[in-house]
């Protein structure tokens, strides 16, 4: 982690507006004290992601995610540590310190690197509108592409012959040199030259929303017909989808996502309004990026050509994901009519027709499993049993136990073979299997229901420390996780110059470890006062009842048999107040 002080990190936290933050991505409606929303982390169909905003903590009692600023821009918009402190240290205008941990070399480097793909694509947009741009004008006309699709989409072009990124950056040795390093020249045995020429271009953006790498696509005859950037360190083919960082929040607010093909078959559907399409970077599409799209969207459409090319790429698309699914993902596969892609389909038939496609030819991922099985396995006998064979092989990797159950059950049924599998590993395989839902951060307590509602009800409101009586100090003390948190508590309100130091942002400032912790804490239902009291003496109890149980001289003993007693009858007394208040 990176060497930012705590006191800059406290300024950057109290300057920014984690609400604003996440509402960019979440529709949040206030309750009660906090506001709730549908977590941007896992599928839920009513909201049980919490937002505080007196604590600029948030907490999904869904899935656990939680944290603070920093943490939503690391795990939700793929931020580093630094990366996330810096942009919001810029935007609430403050000078970021030279960070420590980084090379400065390094961190320069790759600051460099983004603006000069950011400065050539800027060039290339310049060039599509210019002479030189004609024909790749033409051919985006031919294709419906209006200017704003264009524009929002970073189009350009490169023109044809050697020099253009010269031209833009000056062909010296330091700027050729970095060119190379981001992918737009090669270094051949004449010296430099552009690695686009004369093609329309795509611009890559990550996670982000920065441009990490271009696509280029031939006008006219030549091969490849498409080209990208080489990978470089900051652009992984494998980990980006095209369309990501444009069409995250459509995704999510439409709850419909389609893998398609190309970028063309991206941008046919986003000129329809259909801003909801993915499409891998010319390669088969793998493990991560599937995993990412089942993160994104419970039920998106995966589009392949109707051709036998189409098919396979299905299939490998389905052996991928197979280790993935869950019984509450519902993938489905759409095969197209041969010859056509989403963007021939819409300017043909227009878009209700292609979201009856989507809605109404799609197949479920078990009917497509069973049919390529077939296919793969052919007729009779020999080919039930090849069948049966290959689906025991892909179960294996299956990891929902439950869905690979229910998956056997329905090839049995189809070849009429038991299969083996089934009888040689019964039991549950390791549940330790990378699943689509993001793991869960560090330091994880264990905590009884009474322990994890007094420590809210203390996060919620600090100044409840101070009305603690100063038995409460020794709470605890067994936890390796909490005891630490729980005495700096005591120690930041004695060092308290006024009321309104709030414990739970600073220690989690200072926790780093512990901030799921603490922003479930502070996000779960209010606890009242009279709950807090409660609470407080069942705190006690336990206290007592554990040291009693530890072995107490008889001296030591009686009075804390009496205090238990005084206790059961406060805890009486306020049962009573309760009802009478009708709570
Ligand atoms: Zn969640």
């Amino acid at each position: 982690m990176a060497n930012f002080s705590p006191a800059f990190l406290d300024e950057v936290v109290a300057r920014s507006d984690l609400v604003e933050i996440i509402s960019r991505h979440v529709d949040l409606k206030k309750s009660g004290s906090n506001m709730m929303g549908l977590c941007p982390f896992h599928h839920e169909k009513s909201p049980s992601f919490s937002v505080s905003p007196d604590k600029q903590l948030y907490y999904c009692f869904g899935c656990g995610q939680g944290g603070g600023a920093f943490q939503f821009l690391i795990q939700h918009d793929g931020y580093s540590f630094p990366e996330a402190v810096e942009y919001l240290a810029e935007k609430a205008g403050m000078e970021v310190p030279q960070d420590r941990d980084r090379s400065p070399v390094a961190e320069a480097k790759q600051k460099q690197a983004y603006a000069m793909l950011a400065q050539a694509a800027d060039a290339m947009g310049r060039a599509l509108r210019s002479e030189e741009g004609s024909a790749a004008r033409a051919y985006l006309q031919q294709r419906g592409m209006p200017t704003d699709i264009i524009r929002d989409y970073g189009l350009g072009y490169a023109p044809a012959g050697y020099g253009f990124m010269q031209k833009v950056f000056g062909n010296d040795a330091r700027s050729n040199s970095q060119l190379e390093a981001v992918g737009l020249l090669f270094k051949g045995e004449h010296g430099y030259g552009d690695r686009f020429r004369d093609r329309l271009m795509f611009s890559i953006r990550d996670r982000r929303g920065r441009i990490v790498g271009f696509g280029g696509r031939v006008l006219g005859q030549g091969e490849p017909k498409y080209l990208n950037s080489p990978e470089t360190d900051w652009f992984h083919k494998s980990d980006l989808l095209y369309g990501f960082s444009e069409h995250r929040d459509s995704i999510r607010k439409s709850k419909q996502l389609v893998v398609v093909e190309g970028y063309m078959d991206v941008l046919g559907m986003a000129v329809h309004g259909l801003k909801i399409a993915l499409a891998p970077l010319g390669t088969a599409i793998g493990e991560r990026q599937i995993r990412e799209i089942l993160r994104l969207c419970d039920s998106p459409v995966f589009s392949f050509d109707g051709d036998r090319a189409g098919r396979q790429a299905a299939w490998r698309a389905l052996e991928r994901m197979m280790p993935l699914l869950k019984s509450e993902l519902r993938p489905r596969f759409l095969y197209l009519p041969e010859g056509e892609d989403p963007d021939s389909l819409l300017r043909r038939e227009g878009k209700d027709a292609f979201q009856h496609r989507l809605d109404k030819e799609s197949k479920p991922v078990l009917e497509t499993w069973l049919m390529g099985l077939q296919l793969l396995a052919g007729h009779g006998a020999d080919g039930r049993a090849r069948m049966a064979k290959k689906a025991d092989a892909m179960l294996a990797t299956m990891t929902d136990t439950y869905l690979s159950q229910a998956w056997r059950q329905e090839v049995e049924q189809a070849t009429g073979i038991v299969l083996q599998q089934a009888r040689r590993r019964p039991q549950a395989r390791a549940s330790s299997q990378p699943s689509p839902t993001p793991a869960q951060p560090s330091a994880q307590a264990r905590l009884n229901a009474v322990e994890e509602r007094f420590l809210a009800a203390l996060m919620q409101q600090s100044a409840r420390f101070r009305d603690l009586p100063d038995e409460a100090i020794s709470f605890f003390v067994d936890n390796e996780i909490i005891s630490p948190l729980y005495s700096r508590a005591f120690s930041i309100i004695a060092e308290a110059e006024d009321d309104n130091t709030d414990i739970a942002r600073q220690l989690a400032q200072e926790y780093p470890d512990s901030q799921t912790m603490i922003s479930r804490w502070v996000n779960q239902a209010t606890v009242q006062d009279i709950e807090f009291k409660s609470l407080l003496l069942d705190m006690e109890a336990n206290d007592i009842r554990l040291r009693i149980k530890r072995g107490l001289s008889l001296v030591e003993a009686i009075p804390m048999q009496h205090r238990l007693r005084e206790i059961q009858q406060e805890q009486r007394r306020l049962t009573e107040q309760l009802h009478e208040t009708g709570a």
